[in-house]
């Protein structure tokens, strides 16, 4: 490992203050950064840690609820006003890691975690564009399994590794931000990049930006909704494809639809096409099929990872499904 700094900051312009400073990286739980560092993947001259910053939940009387980025994954999980208007989110961060890893991960870590394809962490004996420009990328032709279906590049095919920002995405979170240059918000489907020409890129952040909080708006009908990830074994593993969704069914036809999809995309997909295709429709498994398929049409495989398009239709569709079923209890 490189030898580095550390700070804790006191607030959030102490933090940004202190990340211009140095090389530095703002310090969550440290659960993917610090592996990231043991692998000298990553090399920060100074880590300034934010897990002093806010951490409250706020549930507000308009049905929104505003989550500090220091708010660790199982603090809101647990939250008795997440699980009551988003569910969808709870069972998400749920779905992720394990109890241990939840517990020290925060919101602005989780959100900023790394792509978890294995050339990316071998620095020693793989080409990987994110990780060095211009090197090449190993995983196109290579082991490609969990890699994308959807927004890949002839540059990286990563997938954002996220199961939270897949519920975040479907729920319209906003991200509020502070930088140099002062304070800002950004929708989250606009903050993750999708690689094009330049994978090294995660985000559209600016240099030393810092998360603050996350912002879920009201949405009333978010409490018919689920979360539902595939993987190659039932607990402990990064999803193959999860899927997102919150439904309002009025009189048999979809009033109103929330989908983004996990494991597919270098960024969570909110899957816009199928909700456009889905509206007005009715809430049958024929309409559920078709969005799916207006969602997968511009799919395309590597060697390894085709199942994935026929996998994503199908989880989107049993998800659509068990959300209708449920219409008609109180
Ligand atoms: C074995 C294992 C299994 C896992 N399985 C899953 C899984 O199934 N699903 C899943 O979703 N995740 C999984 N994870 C990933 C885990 O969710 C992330 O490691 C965790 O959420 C990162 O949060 P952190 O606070 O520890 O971030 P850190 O490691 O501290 O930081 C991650 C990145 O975020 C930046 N950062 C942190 N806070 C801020 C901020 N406020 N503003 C700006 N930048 C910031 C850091 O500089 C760093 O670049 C797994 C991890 C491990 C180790
Ligand atoms: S898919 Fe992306 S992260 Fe993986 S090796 Fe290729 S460039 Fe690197």
């Amino acid at each position: 490992m490189t030898p580095f700094t550390y700070a804790r900051a006191r607030d959030a312009g102490d933090a940004v203050r202190l990340v211009a400073l140095a090389d530095a990286s703002y310090l969550g739980g440290g659960t993917n950064l610090v592996d990231l560092m043991r692998e000298t993947v990553a090399r920060p001259a100074a880590l300034v840690d934010v897990t002093g910053l806010s951490s409250a939940i706020e549930a507000r009387p308009d049905g929104s609820i505003l989550i500090g980025a220091a708010a660790r994954n199982t603090a809101v999980a647990e939250h008795h006003a997440v699980r009551q208007r988003f569910p969808l989110l709870s069972r998400a961060i749920v779905s992720g890691a394990s109890a241990q890893i939840r517990n020290m991960a925060t919101v602005g870590g989780n959100i900023l975690q790394r792509t978890r394809c294995t050339y990316f962490y071998d620095n020693e004996g793989s080409r990987c564009n994110k990780r060095e420009p211009g090197q090449g990328c190993d995983a196109i032709g290579g082991f490609n399994r969990m890699h994308a279906v959807l927004g890949a590049s002839s540059a990286c095919i990563a997938t954002h590794p996220s199961d939270m920002c897949v519920a975040l995405a479907a729920l319209g979170a906003i991200v509020h931000l502070q930088g140099a240059g002062g304070a800002r918000s950004l929708p989250l489907t606009g903050l993750h990049r999708l690689p094009e020409d330049h994978p090294e890129r995660d985000t559209e952040l600016a240099p030393g930006e810092l998360i603050t909080a996350i912002e879920l708006p009201p949405l009333p009908f978010a409490t018919r909704s689920a979360y539902r990830k595939v993987r190659d074994r039932s607990s402990y593993a990064f999803a193959l494809v999860s899927v997102a969704a919150a439904l309002d069914v009025d009189g048999g036809i979809v009033r109103d639809v929330r989908l983004a999809l996990g494991g597919v995309a270098h960024k969570p997909w909110r899957a816009w096409k199928a909700e456009g295709t889905l509206k007005g429709q009715p809430a049958s498994i024929d309409s559920f099929r078709a969005a799916a398929a207006a969602e997968l049409a511009d799919a395309t495989a590597q060697s390894g990872n085709g199942f994935k398009i026929g996998l994503a239709q199908r989880t989107m569709v049993a998800v659509l499904q068990g959300l209708a079923g449920r219409e008609d209890q109180p």
